[in-house]
């Protein structure tokens, strides 16, 4: 698979990349092995970025993809934490159960802070800390607000963007698409790497897949687009179309009839509201004592599941 230059980091991607959050219990609940081998499979065909979280669970997976591993991989993790203490933990356990010594990204996990670089100061400059102790290689900012995107732009410190885009402007929380893209354009013109997320908006458009990643994948500045993949079939389809390669219709459209959605296991839900304070998208209500979703709002994003503190929720 070819290579881009992420910005100026001098790292080189896939443009495929593999986001992991789906595999893990906020999602699909794959073990460790199983989703292993789905990454080891994208990365022997070509997949060079992983994509995780502190909060998505998913280091176990990416360790067992690695064992014996010898090829070329980037690592990117992310860090919610609201102060520096817990930042420092988040990396340092993210070092330990992934095996390195660095990571090549750590995103300030700001996807729904306005202005990350006010609200989540004392976050980054602990990243740079750390960043300067060697143990992180470029520092990010993940984001669904476009404000946050702005300022990344002019921000010295930010080498990465993982900004959410995709065609219908679902789950961006203050704005439109054409906005975010040009917010992303202007990250690219000063240098940042951009690989975005979301492209499907968490499976919501699936259905139309194919013309989802080309929108994205033609923004101007975008590197690379993080994907969720579920099967073998899934990331050779996903490479294919991101080699330019004329796409399989058969396989295309058992893909695309595909739906995901939010199950909340409701006889256990304790009606306690944490995750509807949780979800951006107002796709979360309390009605009769249960949390209950509204289907055409929800981007599938996990954030409510990573809440509960009943763990009752699932995409499945
Ligand atoms: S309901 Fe949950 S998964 Fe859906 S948008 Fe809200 S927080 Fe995200
Ligand atoms: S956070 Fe969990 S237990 Fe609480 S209302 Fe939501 S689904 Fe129910």
């Amino acid at each position: 698979m070819k290579r881009i230059p992420l910005g100026n980091t001098g790292m080189h991607i896939s443009p495929l990349v593999f986001g992991t959050l789906p595999l893990g219990p906020l999602q699909a609940g794959l073990s460790p092995e199983e989703g292993g081998r789905l990454i080891r499979h994208a990365l022997e065909l070509g997949v060079n970025l992983l994509d995780t979280a502190e909060l998505y669970e998913t280091y176990p997976h990416i360790r067992a993809a690695l064992d014996g591993y010898a090829g070329e991989v980037y690592l990117a993790s992310k860090t919610h934490a609201a102060d520096a203490a817990l930042a420092r933990d988040h990396v340092e356990r993210a070092l330990r159960e992934l095996g390195r010594e660095r990571l090549d990204i750590v995103h300030l996990h700001g996807a729904r802070l306005a202005d990350p670089f006010a609200e989540r100061a004392e976050v980054l400059e602990e990243l740079l800390k750390m960043k300067g102790e060697g143990k992180i290689a470029h520092v990010g900012l993940s984001a669904h607000y476009i404000s946050a995107v702005r300022k990344a732009a002019e921000h010295p410190e930010i080498e990465v963007v993982h900004p959410l885009i995709n065609q219908t402007g679902m789950g961006i929380l203050d704005g439109t698409a054409a906005e975010m893209a040009e917010a992303i354009a202007a990250c690219s013109r000063s240098g940042k790497g951009i690989y975005a997320m979301k492209a499907l908006a968490g499976g919501n458009l699936i259905a139309e897949a194919r013309q989802s990643l080309r929108y994205v994948l033609g923004i101007a500045g975008v590197d690379g687009v993080a994907v969720g993949m579920l099967s073998i079939g899934e990331i050779e389809a996903n490479l294919a179309l991101f080699a330019g390669a004329e796409p399989d219709e058969a396989v295309w459209e058992t893909l695309e009839k595909r739906r995901r959605r939010l199950r909340i296991m409701d006889r256990f839900c304790k009606g306690c509201g944490f995750c509807v304070t949780a979800c951006t998208n107002d796709a979360l209500a309390i009605v009769d004592g249960k949390a209950q979703v509204d289907e055409a709002a929800c981007i599938l994003c996990g954030y409510c599941a990573a809440a509960c503190p009943e763990f009752m929720i699932r995409v499945v």
